[in-house]
């Protein structure tokens, strides 16, 4: 599927991926539509911005240049990751490439080298701007190329891009002649690339290095089940020794059992007693007559 993802459909892809996301100006209708196609889109394209300062920048993008009106991109990476959208539409980011790595970004393929200008990229590519100088020595923060590793990684799953190859996020370097972007030190295509396939692997929420849910086998589970269940320290009982109070839950249990069980013959023993008593014939009726009689008596005496 390449048609465009809606608005509301990118915002979502991209918070579902973990991205924080700022929604700047009128960016849902602001967009170049009426020079050209937006769609079918294929892949996602990485840019620096050559300007410095989140505010600069992402203005610079909404509105654009006196030479090449705006949006210049989609979403503008600041340099602490965060994704201040722009644009929603058709965009001036990527200008014309070449045809055979479009070829190559559809087929999911290898990458070709870009010796040609002879397509219009601004109709195939989501476009994001990275807030760096570009000059090789701006850093590029950590937060930042995860924000970039994650908005890509929302498009391709959105898009059910990536499952034949890594390349349907490409930087303009590798698409247009005589283009640089991004540039390090901090980031490389492919590291971006690698690290996003390795997100389509797992949930959109995924958080690197965070513990995963590792399935059981029913084999591991019932070794677990087994020494929880003969361990001593788990559970605090009363009766515990100095040595040892807290037991397995094996002993609590069977402590329980047997203490149960000697409840259960007392109250028997109790309940036949009681019985007992009724039927050896304290018969309460008769005492009462019997007290009744003997009051009368001395009464009348
Ligand atoms: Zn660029």
């Amino acid at each position: 599927m390449a048609t465009p993802l809606t608005a509301d459909r990118l915002v979502a892809a991209l918070r579902a991926e973990g991205v924080k996301v700022v929604e700047h100006r009128s960016w849902r209708t602001n967009n170049r539509n009426h020079v050209g196609s937006w769609g079918p889109v294929n892949g996602v394209m990485i840019h620096h911005t050559v300007t410095s300062g989140t505010v600069n920048s992402v203005e610079l993008c909404y509105y654009g240049r006196s030479d090449l009106p705006g949006p210049l991109c989609h979403g503008v990476i600041a340099k602490d990751g965060t994704v201040y959208l722009v644009g929603h539409g058709r965009a001036n980011h990527a200008g014309k490439g070449d045809g055979d790595v479009l070829s190559a970004v559809k087929a999911e393929a290898p990458l070709p080298a870009d010796n040609e200008a002879d397509t219009d990229g601004n109709t195939h590519f989501y476009g994001f701007e990275c807030v760096n100088l570009g000059d090789g020595k701006d850093p590029w923060p950590k937060e930042q190329v995860e924000a970039v590793v994650r908005a890509s990684a929302a498009l391709c799953r959105a898009h059910d891009w990536g499952r034949v190859g890594p390349t349907s996020v490409i930087g303009h370097l590798e698409w247009q002649p005589g283009k640089i972007d991004p540039r390090g030190p901090g980031i490389t295509m492919s590291d971006v690339r690698a690290r996003v396939a390795e997100r389509l692997k797992h949930p959109a929420g995924w958080n690197p290095g965070e513990d995963e849910e590792m399935p059981l086998t029913a084999a591991e589970i019932e070794k677990i089940a087994e020494r929880v269940w003969e361990k001593d320290g788990l559970i605090e009982v009363p009766w515990g020794t100095e040595q040892n109070p807290e037991w397995a839950p094996k002993f609590v249990i069977t402590d329980t059992g047997n203490i149960l069980r000697e409840v259960r013959s007392r109250i028997k023993a109790m309940e036949a007693q009681i019985a007992a008593l009724q039927v050896g014939g304290v018969n309460l009726e008769a005492l009462a007559e019997a007290v009744a009689d003997k009051l009368a008596s001395r009464l009348a005496e």
